[in-house]
Parts: C-alpha cells; structure tokens; sequence
C-alpha cells in the first residue's frame, strides 16, 4: 500500500495532493452537501444525495472517487449526465480536482466525432463522464470497457429521467461489475428515482440538504478586503455607522476577542455567545435595547431567534460559512422598510466563498474601502474641539508651555499644534508612517512600464511555476481580465509580472500569502536597483 499524506479541508480529512487541487480552485471548505456526502462515500456507502443546484454536487462525488483511484488501471469511475454541457463542465470540475494526483477524467457526448473519443480513451483515462446515448454507441461498438468501473454516479438524475434515458441507464448498468458504489445526485427526488435507487442501490443514505428560498433584502451590501480586522471595525465605527450594530463572528473565542478588544478602544459594545446564561442573555438584550450599548457581537447561534429590530448595520466580521447564514444574518438589518446597510469583511483568501454567496444568493455585494483616518476626524471634529477647550478652561497644562515654546521655535503654530492633537487621539500610532502612503508610494517606483506596476513575486522556476500559472492564478484570484495581464519574467528563485496600477492594489491585496501551485506567495512592489 502506498502511504498517502493527509491534510484537512475544513473538517474532512483527504490526500494533501486533492487539498491543495481544492485551494487552487479557490474552494475554502467544503459546501454542505460535500461535508454530509463525503465521509459516507469515502466509507464506501452507497448515496442518495439531494440539494439544489449550485451547491457543489460535482466535488462532492468528484473528491471521494480521485481519492480513491489509486492505480492506473483503465476506467474506474462512470458520472451519467443528462446534457453534452454538463458532462463537459463536471469533467472540467473533477479534472481540475485530480490534477495534483493525476487522475485524469473524460468528457464523451454525442455530437463529438466518435473516432476522437476512442482514440482520447486508448490513451487511458480513469473517470468517464458521459450522456448516457453516446455511452451506449461506445458500449455497442466495445470501444469503451467498463469492467473495471468501481464507482458510479447518476448526476442530475431527476433530469436524466425527465429526457426518458431510463432505459438506455439500465442498460448501461448491466455492463458494470455488481460490486460497486453507486451514488445518485438530484435537485428533486421524484418517486421514479427512488424506485430506480431500489433496484439498483445497496442500503442507499439519503443525505438532503433541503433549503427555504432564499430571499436577499433589499439593503445596501459591501464587502471590504480587510488585513486589520479590529482596525476596520473602529474605522467604520468611528466614521461613518450611526445607530445600533449587530457584529457578527464566527466562534465563541471570536466573540470574546472581539468584544475585549473593542471594549479596552472605549467602546461600548456586549457579546452574545452559547455559553452565557439566560439571565446574561436578558441584560446584555436589554441594555441593547435601550441603547446604553448600540454594539452587539454574536455568533450566528447565538443571534438565531434574537428579537430586535432597528438595527441599521449588520457586520459580517467573518464571512459567513455559506449563503443561507449571509442571508440569515443580513436579514437582520433594514427591518420594516427602514435603510439598511450589511458588511462584509474578508481577507484576500475568502474572495472566493464571497463570490459563492453573491451567485448562489443571486445578489450582488458591491466592493468598498474603509474609511480613512481622515474620513474619522472629519467626524470627530466637534469632538475633539470641545475636549481641547475644555482643557483650555481648566487652565492645567502649565508643565507643556515650554515645550510648546519650544516647538514653536521650529514650526508654525498649526502644524505643531495639530501634530500635538493626532498624538493624542491616536497615541503611539501616530509615529508610524501610514501604510497606504507607503503602498502608494512603493507602487510608484517598481519600473514597471507606463500605467503598468511591476511585482516581484518570491516563487520561480525552481517551483516550476509558468506563465500560465501566474497569469491564471492572478486573474483569477484578483477577478482581473487575463488580458490585461502584462509582461512576465520568472527567474530561478523569483518572478515578476506586470499588472496595470489600476489594479495593483487588488493583485497585492488578492495574492499575498495565497497560493500558487501549492506554493505559499509573497508578493511586493518591486523596487528599482539603484
Ligand atoms: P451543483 O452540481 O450542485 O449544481 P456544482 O458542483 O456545479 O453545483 O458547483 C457550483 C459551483 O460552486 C462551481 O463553480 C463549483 O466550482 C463551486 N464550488 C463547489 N464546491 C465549492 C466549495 N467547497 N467552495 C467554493 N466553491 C465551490
Ligand atoms: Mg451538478
């Protein structure tokens, strides 16, 4: 037996070569049915599985067959589909999926010429994803061998059944081996296919992830690509939200992090979590209620069945695990006709999961930038004035004049007085340099060429990395037109690959500490060697 190594998506655990297949393809954790479906398939149980589209069906057979073929033996694995356009789309899928293991998947439909498909076949593929009438032409010419198959799957079987391919599936399956796994997928489980799932499957698990419509409200909805969580919060808190605001995370500890955090800021904020009693639940709502506390941090368990209306913000902390609880959440806000406003905070890494919530939601969840430091004391404004004046009545500050004085020796009165204000409102952080000055300064001297910035990325052909993979990676992950894309230079140990400045931020932003191939990614503006 070959040892395998493992590694965890979310909480399964498979071959480290289908995790990382998975991150390259942007998947951060397994959708709902792939988490029920899985371990069942991998234990060799025989699945009925039942959700609607777009939740991730495909992997969710794909990732426990590529596990499992493990030799190269002709073709292990059979998908039915109903159409040429699914079979294509689900080999694309479980090819991506195999392609670290190098298990190598085959689309055959009618409308292709035939003699490509055989040749293609001879060449030794180990999962076939076929429409059952072109299966059955190969069957009857013996241009395909199905006695090795381990593995079957009835993809979209509501609709196979619908297009009357009862017969030609039956047929199909009398050239099987009897001892296999069979799965059958459905968006419906009409009675006919529980019938066919009778004769044809052992002891089936039904796994059904049923869902209620989902309904987005109509609020206003953001997202901000954000490295400062805490930072972001106080940002928006501090700038711009007005009125009550449920904050939500992902655990208990976030919660309690969070909660502290915003607290020791001076800000008056309660926590919501599973482990408090009924009577800290009572007090931490009410005074939520009557306001002496306009910010609430909840888990989603938490926040389920919470009765309270005005809130005018909701913030997604941590994007939601998937799109039901995105949409649970943000119902949240815009109650009874009034404005709302959800926010979503993600990393680089999460831009995917996002992009699943806005299709399968059917929403569309526009991009933002925090507010700036100075969008804050724009606001504080008043604030901050009446707090000086103050300190200006009680005539206390005798021991500072001199060094006003002194100040005042070397820079005109307001530049010095509003240095002595940001290091008051913002204590040791006023001595940094702000990041984004840097950012936007560094962007401007990488040579790259003009209206385009130049990156140095720390992965090269030592990595094996083409151009191809950078090109794909990065229009991928930064939602970029491959296109516009400029030139390219991998070295040994390092590339660096122009993009246009417009979009420099977003490729750092979407890039950095990502992967490509596997490979954990640095990427910076390059600098110029003087
Ligand atoms: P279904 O067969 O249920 O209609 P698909 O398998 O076609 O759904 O998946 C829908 C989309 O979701 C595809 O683009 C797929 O790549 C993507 N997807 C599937 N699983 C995940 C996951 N765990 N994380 C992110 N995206 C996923
Ligand atoms: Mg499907």
């Amino acid at each position: 037996m070959t040892e395998t190594q493992q590694e965890y998506f979310g909480e399964l655990l498979l071959d480290k070569k289908i995790v990382s297949a998975l991150h390259h393809m942007g998947f951060e954790e397994p959708s709902p049915i792939q988490a029920a479906t899985i371990p069942l398939a991998l234990a060799g149980e025989d699945i009925i599985g039942q959700a609607q589209t777009g939740t991730g069906k495909t992997a969710a057979f794909g990732i426990p067959i590529v596990q499992n073929i493990t030799d190269r033996r002709g073709v292990q694995a059979l998908v039915l589909t109903p159409t040429r356009e699914l079979a294509i789309q689900v080999a694309e899928e479980i090819s991506k999926i195999g392609r670290t293991a190098h298990v190598r998947a085959l689309p055959v439909y009618g409308g292709q010429p035939i003699e490509r498909q055989i040749k293609a076949l001879k060449s030794g593929v180990e999962i076939v994803i076929g429409t059952p009438g072109r299966l059955i032409d190969h069957l009857n010419r013996r241009t395909i061998k199905l006695d090795k198959v381990r593995f079957l799957v009835l993809d979209e079987a509501d609709e196979m059944l619908d297009m009357g391919f009862v017969d030609d599936i039956e047929a199909i399956m009398d050239y099987l081996p009897p001892e296999r796994q069979t799965m059958l997928f459905s968006a419906t489980m009409p009675r006919p296919i529980l019938s066919l799932s009778k004769r044809y499957m052992k002891a089936p698990k039904t796994v059904a992830i049923t869902k209620e419509e989902l309904t987005v409200p109509n609020i206003q909805q953001y997202y901000f690509e954000v490295k400062d969580k805490v930072e972001g919060v106080c940002r928006l808190l501090d700038a711009e939200i007005e009125g009550k605001v449920l904050i939500f995370c992902r655990t208990k500890k976030g919660v309690d992090d969070l909660n502290i955090a915003l607290s020791s800021r001076g800000y008056l904020v309660e926590g919501l979590h599973g482990d408090l009693s009924q009577n800290q639940r009572d007090r931490v709502m009410k005074k939520f209620r009557e306001g002496s506390c306009e910010v609430l941090i909840a888990t989603d368990v938490a926040a389920r069945g919470l009765d309270i209306d005005n809130i005018s913000h909701v913030i997604n902390y941590d994007i939601p695990q998937d799109p039901e609880s995105y949409v649970h959440r943000i119902g949240r806000t815009g109650r009874y006709g009034a404005e709302g406003v959800a926010m979503t905070f993600i990393t680089a890494r999460e831009f995917r999961q996002l992009k699943l919530i806005e299709r399968i939601a059917c929403t569309h969840i526009k991009r933002r930038q925090l507010p700036t430091a100075d969008n804050v004391i724009e606001r504080q404004r008043e604030q901050i004035l009446s707090k000086v004046r103050t300190v200006l009545e009680l005539n206390s500050f005798a021991p500072y004049v001199p060094i006003a004085e002194d100040l005042l020796e070397d820079y005109e009165a307001a530049e010095a007085l509003a240095a002595a204000l940001k290091l008051g409102q913002e204590g040791p952080k006023a001595l940094e340099a702000p990041a984004e000055e840097k950012l936007r300064e560094d962007l401007q001297n990488t040579g790259g060429r003009p209206g385009m910035v130049r990156l140095f990325v720390n992965i090269g052909r030592s990595q094996k990395i083409t151009v191809r993979d950078i090109i794909n990676s990065i229009a991928i992950e930064a939602d970029i037109p491959a296109r516009d894309i400029g030139q390219i230079s991998i070295y040994d140990r390092f590339t660096f690959v122009e993009v246009p400045e417009a979009a420099a931020e977003k490729v750092l932003a979407a890039m950095d500490r990502n992967t490509i191939k596997g490979y954990r990614v640095n990427i910076e503006p390059a600098k110029l060697r003087r």
